[in-house]
Protein backbone atom coordinates (compact mmCIF):
# COMPACT_ATOMS: atom_id res chain seq x y z
CA UNK A 1 0.00 0.00 0.00
CA UNK A 2 3.39 2.31 -0.35
CA UNK A 3 3.77 2.13 -3.54
CA UNK A 4 4.04 5.59 -5.30
CA UNK A 5 1.11 4.11 -8.19
CA UNK A 6 -1.20 3.77 -5.08
CA UNK A 7 -0.42 7.06 -3.45
CA UNK A 8 -0.48 8.97 -6.67
CA UNK A 9 -3.87 7.02 -7.33
CA UNK A 10 -4.69 7.95 -3.64
CA UNK A 11 -4.17 11.58 -4.28
CA UNK A 12 -5.97 11.76 -7.69
CA UNK A 13 -9.16 10.18 -5.62
CA UNK A 14 -8.96 12.94 -3.28
CA UNK A 15 -8.79 15.92 -5.34
CA UNK A 16 -11.53 14.38 -7.31
CA UNK A 17 -13.50 13.96 -4.10
CA UNK A 18 -12.89 18.21 -3.05
CA UNK A 19 -13.66 19.52 -6.15
CA UNK A 20 -16.45 17.43 -7.16
CA UNK A 21 -18.84 19.53 -4.32
CA UNK A 22 -18.19 22.63 -6.05
CA UNK A 23 -16.71 22.32 -9.44
CA UNK A 24 -17.76 21.81 -13.17
CA UNK A 25 -17.61 18.43 -15.02
CA UNK A 26 -14.92 20.35 -17.12
CA UNK A 27 -13.08 21.55 -14.29
CA UNK A 28 -13.17 17.90 -12.84
CA UNK A 29 -11.92 16.34 -16.45
CA UNK A 30 -9.00 19.12 -16.67
CA UNK A 31 -7.75 18.14 -12.94
CA UNK A 32 -7.87 14.51 -14.31
CA UNK A 33 -5.47 15.67 -16.92
CA UNK A 34 -3.31 16.71 -15.43
CA UNK A 35 -2.40 14.90 -12.64
CA UNK A 36 -2.46 11.95 -15.47
CA UNK A 37 0.12 13.69 -17.27
CA UNK A 38 2.48 14.44 -14.31
CA UNK A 39 1.87 10.67 -13.08
CA UNK A 40 3.12 9.76 -16.79
CA UNK A 41 6.05 12.09 -16.35
CA UNK A 42 7.14 10.51 -13.46
CA UNK A 43 6.71 6.88 -15.02
CA UNK A 44 9.03 7.58 -18.09
CA UNK A 45 11.61 9.30 -16.11
CA UNK A 46 11.70 6.19 -13.98
CA UNK A 47 11.83 4.02 -17.25
CA UNK A 48 15.30 5.93 -18.75
CA UNK A 49 16.56 6.03 -15.28
CA UNK A 50 16.49 2.09 -15.38
CA UNK A 51 17.38 1.76 -19.04
CA UNK A 52 20.72 4.02 -18.29
CA UNK A 53 21.47 1.37 -15.34
CA UNK A 54 20.47 -1.82 -17.28
CA UNK A 55 22.79 -0.44 -20.61
CA UNK A 56 23.16 -1.62 -24.29
CA UNK A 57 21.83 -4.79 -24.12
CA UNK A 58 18.53 -5.12 -22.95
CA UNK A 59 17.56 -2.00 -25.41
CA UNK A 60 15.34 -3.86 -27.47
CA UNK A 61 13.15 -5.17 -24.40
CA UNK A 62 13.35 -1.61 -22.98
CA UNK A 63 12.46 0.46 -26.13
CA UNK A 64 9.43 -1.61 -26.52
CA UNK A 65 8.30 -0.58 -23.18
CA UNK A 66 9.71 2.88 -23.70
CA UNK A 67 7.17 3.28 -26.75
CA UNK A 68 4.36 1.75 -25.45
CA UNK A 69 4.78 4.55 -22.01
CA UNK A 70 5.41 6.86 -24.71
CA UNK A 71 2.62 6.60 -26.63
CA UNK A 72 0.22 6.59 -23.42
CA UNK A 73 1.85 10.35 -22.90
CA UNK A 74 0.04 13.20 -23.90
CA UNK A 75 1.08 15.04 -27.12
CA UNK A 76 3.64 17.50 -25.13
CA UNK A 77 5.13 14.58 -23.61
CA UNK A 78 5.70 12.68 -27.12
CA UNK A 79 7.26 15.76 -28.74
CA UNK A 80 10.09 16.51 -26.70
CA UNK A 81 13.75 15.62 -27.87
CA UNK A 82 13.85 11.49 -27.78
CA UNK A 83 15.67 11.21 -24.10
CA UNK A 84 16.28 7.34 -24.13
CA UNK A 85 17.99 6.85 -27.23
CA UNK A 86 20.90 9.72 -25.49
CA UNK A 87 21.78 6.69 -23.16
CA UNK A 88 22.49 4.71 -26.08
CA UNK A 89 24.22 7.10 -28.35
CA UNK A 90 26.64 8.03 -25.32
CA UNK A 91 27.21 4.52 -24.52
CA UNK A 92 28.21 3.43 -28.24
CA UNK A 93 30.42 6.50 -28.49
CA UNK A 94 31.86 5.20 -24.97
CA UNK A 95 32.85 2.19 -26.61
CA UNK A 96 34.32 3.48 -29.59
CA UNK A 97 36.63 5.76 -27.46
CA UNK A 98 37.73 2.40 -25.45
CA UNK A 99 38.18 0.74 -29.18
CA UNK A 100 40.47 3.57 -29.97
CA UNK A 101 42.25 3.75 -26.94
CA UNK A 102 42.77 0.27 -27.11
CA UNK A 103 44.14 0.80 -31.27
CA UNK A 104 46.14 2.91 -29.90
CA UNK A 105 48.66 0.43 -28.68
CA UNK A 106 49.28 -0.28 -32.85
CA UNK A 107 49.79 -4.16 -33.04
CA UNK A 108 51.84 -4.08 -36.07
CA UNK A 109 54.76 -1.99 -34.17
CA UNK A 110 54.80 -4.92 -31.15
CA UNK A 111 54.58 -7.71 -33.74
CA UNK A 112 57.80 -5.76 -35.64
CA UNK A 113 59.53 -4.53 -32.40
CA UNK A 114 63.16 -6.67 -32.09
CA UNK A 115 66.17 -5.71 -30.42
CA UNK A 116 68.36 -3.55 -32.59
CA UNK A 117 71.49 -5.79 -32.28
CA UNK A 118 69.97 -9.02 -30.27
CA UNK A 119 71.14 -11.09 -34.28
CA UNK A 120 75.31 -9.60 -33.40
CA UNK A 121 74.05 -10.01 -29.78
CA UNK A 122 72.77 -13.93 -29.98
CA UNK A 123 76.05 -14.64 -32.34
CA UNK A 124 78.55 -13.90 -29.80
CA UNK A 125 77.04 -15.32 -27.29
CA UNK A 126 76.47 -18.68 -29.10
CA UNK A 127 80.38 -18.00 -29.73
CA UNK A 128 80.85 -17.91 -25.70
CA UNK A 129 79.03 -21.14 -25.18
CA UNK A 130 80.35 -22.87 -27.83
CA UNK A 131 82.45 -24.92 -25.36
CA UNK A 132 79.72 -26.49 -23.90
CA UNK A 133 81.13 -26.73 -20.57
CA UNK A 134 78.54 -24.93 -18.63
CA UNK A 135 76.95 -26.86 -15.49
CA UNK A 136 73.66 -27.07 -17.95
CA UNK A 137 75.58 -29.17 -20.19
CA UNK A 138 76.12 -31.63 -18.25
CA UNK A 139 73.92 -31.67 -15.79
CA UNK A 140 70.65 -29.90 -16.71
CA UNK A 141 67.44 -31.77 -16.51
CA UNK A 142 68.15 -32.70 -20.16
CA UNK A 143 70.86 -34.92 -19.06
CA UNK A 144 69.21 -36.34 -15.64
CA UNK A 145 67.22 -38.82 -16.97
CA UNK A 146 67.93 -42.94 -17.81
CA UNK A 147 68.16 -43.23 -21.74
CA UNK A 148 67.62 -47.00 -21.14
CA UNK A 149 64.41 -46.40 -19.17
CA UNK A 150 61.13 -46.96 -21.00
CA UNK A 151 59.58 -43.58 -22.65
CA UNK A 152 56.63 -42.75 -19.83
CA UNK A 153 59.76 -43.13 -16.97
CA UNK A 154 62.41 -40.85 -18.94
CA UNK A 155 59.39 -38.48 -19.06
CA UNK A 156 58.86 -38.52 -15.27
CA UNK A 157 62.59 -38.45 -14.34
CA UNK A 158 62.37 -35.30 -16.94
CA UNK A 159 59.78 -33.67 -14.98
CA UNK A 160 61.01 -35.18 -10.99
CA UNK A 161 64.52 -33.30 -12.56
CA UNK A 162 62.83 -30.01 -13.14
CA UNK A 163 60.91 -30.04 -9.84
CA UNK A 164 64.31 -30.36 -8.27
CA UNK A 165 66.12 -27.91 -10.03
CA UNK A 166 63.79 -24.76 -9.02
CA UNK A 167 66.12 -22.70 -6.66
CA UNK A 168 68.93 -25.25 -6.80
CA UNK A 169 72.21 -25.31 -8.96
CA UNK A 170 72.94 -27.90 -11.75
CA UNK A 171 75.03 -29.69 -9.14
CA UNK A 172 73.25 -30.43 -6.56
CA UNK A 173 69.69 -31.67 -8.83
CA UNK A 174 72.09 -33.92 -10.96
CA UNK A 175 73.16 -35.68 -7.57
CA UNK A 176 69.97 -35.70 -5.93
CA UNK A 177 68.99 -37.15 -9.48
CA UNK A 178 71.49 -40.03 -9.28
CA UNK A 179 70.61 -40.85 -5.66
CA UNK A 180 66.64 -40.81 -6.88
CA UNK A 181 67.31 -43.13 -9.83
CA UNK A 182 69.35 -45.57 -7.57
CA UNK A 183 66.56 -45.48 -5.38
CA UNK A 184 63.98 -46.37 -8.73
CA UNK A 185 62.55 -42.86 -9.79
CA UNK A 186 59.43 -44.37 -10.86
CA UNK A 187 56.31 -43.10 -9.99
CA UNK A 188 55.21 -46.30 -8.13
CA UNK A 189 57.98 -46.10 -6.03
CA UNK A 190 58.39 -42.61 -5.41
CA UNK A 191 54.81 -43.85 -4.01
CA UNK A 192 56.13 -46.61 -2.25
CA UNK A 193 58.63 -44.42 -0.46
CA UNK A 194 58.26 -42.43 2.69
CA UNK A 195 58.78 -38.78 3.14
CA UNK A 196 61.84 -39.05 5.16
CA UNK A 197 63.49 -41.04 2.67
CA UNK A 198 62.73 -39.37 -0.04
CA UNK A 199 63.76 -36.19 1.75
CA UNK A 200 67.13 -37.84 2.38
CA UNK A 201 67.24 -38.78 -1.30
CA UNK A 202 66.89 -35.44 -2.57
CA UNK A 203 68.65 -33.38 0.21
CA UNK A 204 70.01 -30.58 0.12
CA UNK A 205 68.32 -29.34 -2.86
CA UNK A 206 66.25 -25.76 -2.28
CA UNK A 207 62.91 -26.04 -0.20
CA UNK A 208 63.27 -29.78 -0.08
CA UNK A 209 60.71 -30.21 2.41
CA UNK A 210 58.14 -28.90 0.34
CA UNK A 211 59.54 -30.57 -3.16
CA UNK A 212 59.27 -33.79 -1.50
CA UNK A 213 55.26 -32.92 -0.74
CA UNK A 214 55.11 -31.76 -4.53
CA UNK A 215 56.73 -34.65 -5.81
CA UNK A 216 54.35 -36.90 -3.81
CA UNK A 217 51.67 -35.29 -4.89
CA UNK A 218 52.44 -35.26 -8.35
CA UNK A 219 53.37 -38.37 -8.65
CA UNK A 220 49.65 -39.50 -6.89
CA UNK A 221 48.08 -37.10 -9.98
CA UNK A 222 49.89 -38.62 -12.44
CA UNK A 223 49.21 -41.77 -11.55
CA UNK A 224 45.32 -41.50 -11.23
CA UNK A 225 45.04 -39.25 -14.09
CA UNK A 226 47.69 -40.24 -16.61
CA UNK A 227 48.20 -43.56 -15.90
CA UNK A 228 51.97 -42.71 -14.47
CA UNK A 229 52.94 -41.11 -17.60
CA UNK A 230 53.09 -37.14 -17.87
CA UNK A 231 50.36 -34.28 -19.37
CA UNK A 232 51.70 -33.91 -22.73
CA UNK A 233 50.14 -30.22 -22.75
CA UNK A 234 51.25 -26.97 -21.01
CA UNK A 235 47.66 -26.98 -19.42
CA UNK A 236 48.13 -30.24 -17.80
CA UNK A 237 51.59 -29.88 -16.40
CA UNK A 238 50.92 -26.48 -14.76
CA UNK A 239 47.61 -28.30 -12.88
CA UNK A 240 50.46 -30.59 -11.20
CA UNK A 241 51.47 -29.18 -7.54
CA UNK A 242 54.91 -27.26 -7.44
CA UNK A 243 55.07 -26.84 -11.83
CA UNK A 244 55.38 -23.75 -13.43
CA UNK A 245 54.80 -22.30 -16.85
CA UNK A 246 58.63 -22.72 -16.86
CA UNK A 247 58.55 -26.28 -16.22
CA UNK A 248 55.98 -26.93 -18.29
CA UNK A 249 57.52 -25.88 -21.33
CA UNK A 250 60.88 -27.03 -20.80
CA UNK A 251 58.68 -30.49 -19.71
CA UNK A 252 57.18 -29.75 -23.18
CA UNK A 253 60.60 -29.83 -24.68
CA UNK A 254 62.49 -32.36 -23.27
CA UNK A 255 60.08 -34.92 -22.15
CA UNK A 256 57.53 -34.37 -25.44
CA UNK A 257 60.21 -32.86 -28.08
CA UNK A 258 57.57 -30.08 -28.42
CA UNK A 259 58.19 -26.46 -28.25
CA UNK A 260 55.44 -24.87 -26.28
CA UNK A 261 57.07 -22.06 -25.48
CA UNK A 262 60.17 -20.63 -24.09
CA UNK A 263 61.27 -21.86 -20.57
CA UNK A 264 62.18 -18.50 -18.36
CA UNK A 265 64.35 -19.57 -15.80
CA UNK A 266 66.21 -16.53 -13.50
CA UNK A 267 68.99 -16.75 -16.28
CA UNK A 268 66.63 -16.13 -18.90
CA UNK A 269 65.04 -13.30 -16.89
CA UNK A 270 68.14 -11.66 -15.95
CA UNK A 271 70.27 -11.42 -19.08
CA UNK A 272 66.89 -10.35 -21.09
CA UNK A 273 66.35 -7.50 -18.65
CA UNK A 274 70.20 -6.30 -19.08
CA UNK A 275 70.54 -6.92 -22.99
CA UNK A 276 67.80 -4.90 -23.11
CA UNK A 277 66.10 -7.28 -25.43
CA UNK A 278 62.35 -6.76 -23.82
CA UNK A 279 60.65 -3.48 -24.62
CA UNK A 280 60.83 -2.37 -21.21
CA UNK A 281 61.70 -4.23 -18.51
CA UNK A 282 59.99 -7.08 -16.99
CA UNK A 283 59.16 -7.83 -13.25
CA UNK A 284 59.51 -11.55 -13.22
CA UNK A 285 60.23 -14.58 -15.70
CA UNK A 286 56.84 -15.08 -16.82
CA UNK A 287 56.40 -11.27 -18.06
CA UNK A 288 59.99 -11.75 -19.68
CA UNK A 289 58.40 -15.09 -21.42
CA UNK A 290 55.42 -13.44 -22.87
CA UNK A 291 57.97 -10.46 -24.49
CA UNK A 292 60.57 -12.47 -25.58
CA UNK A 293 58.07 -14.42 -27.51
CA UNK A 294 56.73 -11.02 -28.84
CA UNK A 295 59.49 -10.75 -30.84
CA UNK A 296 62.10 -13.81 -30.91
CA UNK A 297 62.27 -16.08 -33.72
CA UNK A 298 59.64 -19.48 -32.62
CA UNK A 299 62.60 -21.67 -34.14
CA UNK A 300 65.05 -20.36 -31.66
CA UNK A 301 62.69 -21.12 -28.75
CA UNK A 302 64.48 -24.23 -27.54
CA UNK A 303 67.83 -23.39 -28.43
CA UNK A 304 67.42 -19.88 -26.22
CA UNK A 305 67.33 -21.38 -22.94
CA UNK A 306 70.09 -23.29 -22.99
CA UNK A 307 72.15 -20.34 -24.13
CA UNK A 308 71.34 -18.10 -21.60
CA UNK A 309 71.45 -20.56 -18.67
CA UNK A 310 74.80 -21.66 -19.72
CA UNK A 311 75.62 -17.59 -20.40
CA UNK A 312 74.51 -16.67 -16.76
CA UNK A 313 76.80 -19.78 -15.13
CA UNK A 314 79.79 -18.50 -16.77
CA UNK A 315 79.47 -15.00 -18.03
CA UNK A 316 76.64 -12.67 -17.26
CA UNK A 317 76.89 -13.84 -13.08
CA UNK A 318 73.97 -12.67 -10.97
CA UNK A 319 76.41 -10.76 -9.15
CA UNK A 320 79.76 -8.82 -10.54
CA UNK A 321 78.75 -10.18 -14.54
CA UNK A 322 81.65 -10.41 -16.16
CA UNK A 323 81.64 -7.84 -18.78
CA UNK A 324 85.47 -7.19 -19.11
CA UNK A 325 85.75 -11.05 -20.84
CA UNK A 326 82.24 -10.46 -22.77
CA UNK A 327 82.15 -10.24 -26.11
CA UNK A 328 78.66 -8.10 -25.80
CA UNK A 329 80.04 -5.41 -23.69
CA UNK A 330 80.14 -2.76 -26.43
CA UNK A 331 76.32 -3.44 -27.33
CA UNK A 332 74.88 -4.25 -23.74
CA UNK A 333 73.09 -1.21 -22.25
CA UNK A 334 73.98 -2.99 -18.42
CA UNK A 335 77.63 -3.60 -19.49
CA UNK A 336 80.28 -2.68 -16.83
CA UNK A 337 77.34 -1.42 -14.87
CA UNK A 338 77.20 -4.62 -12.18
CA UNK A 339 80.80 -5.20 -12.82
CA UNK A 340 83.76 -3.57 -11.12
CA UNK A 341 86.10 -4.04 -13.94
CA UNK A 342 86.51 -0.40 -15.70
CA UNK A 343 84.91 -0.18 -19.24
CA UNK A 344 87.17 -0.75 -22.36
CA UNK A 345 87.63 2.58 -24.41
CA UNK A 346 87.23 0.82 -27.63
CA UNK A 347 85.77 -1.85 -29.53
CA UNK A 348 88.71 -4.49 -30.46
CA UNK A 349 88.54 -5.09 -33.94
CA UNK A 350 88.49 -8.96 -33.45
CA UNK A 351 85.19 -8.83 -31.47
CA UNK A 352 83.24 -7.81 -34.62
CA UNK A 353 85.26 -9.38 -37.29
CA UNK A 354 87.87 -12.00 -36.13
CA UNK A 355 86.70 -15.40 -34.00
CA UNK A 356 87.65 -14.09 -30.56
CA UNK A 357 89.39 -17.02 -27.96
CA UNK A 358 87.38 -16.22 -25.64
CA UNK A 359 87.89 -18.03 -22.59
CA UNK A 360 86.12 -18.36 -19.46
CA UNK A 361 86.41 -19.89 -15.91
CA UNK A 362 83.59 -22.73 -15.24
CA UNK A 363 81.23 -22.37 -12.04
CA UNK A 364 82.47 -24.41 -9.19
CA UNK A 365 82.23 -28.06 -8.99
CA UNK A 366 79.52 -29.74 -7.10
CA UNK A 367 81.41 -30.05 -3.60
CA UNK A 368 81.31 -26.08 -3.18
CA UNK A 369 77.42 -26.35 -4.49
CA UNK A 370 75.86 -26.67 -1.04
CA UNK A 371 77.55 -23.06 0.07
CA UNK A 372 76.63 -21.75 -2.87
CA UNK A 373 73.36 -22.78 -3.22
CA UNK A 374 72.53 -21.08 0.21
CA UNK A 375 74.64 -17.73 -1.23
CA UNK A 376 71.99 -18.25 -4.45
CA UNK A 377 68.86 -18.01 -1.88
CA UNK A 378 70.24 -14.78 -0.38
CA UNK A 379 70.99 -13.52 -3.67
CA UNK A 380 67.01 -14.79 -4.87
CA UNK A 381 65.93 -12.78 -1.99
CA UNK A 382 67.21 -9.53 -3.00
CA UNK A 383 64.38 -10.30 -6.35
CA UNK A 384 66.83 -10.78 -9.50
CA UNK A 385 69.19 -7.69 -9.15
CA UNK A 386 68.96 -6.01 -12.42
CA UNK A 387 70.95 -2.76 -13.57
S1 LIG B 1 78.19 -7.03 -21.04
FE1 LIG B 1 78.01 -7.69 -18.93
S2 LIG B 1 75.83 -7.39 -18.41
FE2 LIG B 1 76.00 -7.30 -20.66
S3 LIG B 1 75.61 -9.40 -21.35
FE3 LIG B 1 77.82 -9.22 -21.13
S4 LIG B 1 78.24 -9.94 -19.04
FE4 LIG B 1 76.04 -9.50 -19.17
Amino acid sequence: MSSPYFMQSSSVLARRGSQSAGSSPADSLRSKLTSRRKYDTVKVEAEEARINELGPSSAPLLTGIRLEHIHQLPAQVKTEPAPVKNPHGRRRRQLTVEYDRDDGVSPMKTENWEPPEWKKQLGFIREMRSSRDAPVDNMGAEKCHDTEAPAHVRRFQVLVSLMLSSQTKDQVTATAMQKLRAHGCTVENILATDDETLGKLIYPVGFWRNKVKYVKLTSAMLQKEYGGDIPNTVEGLVRLPGVGPKMAHLAMDIAWDQVSGIGVDTHVHRISNRLGWLKKLSKNPEETRKALEEWLPRELWSEINWLLVGFGQQVCLPVNPLCSVCLNQYSCPSAHKNSPAKKPKAEPSHTSNQKSTFKIKTEPQPETAVKDEMASKELTSLKYIIS
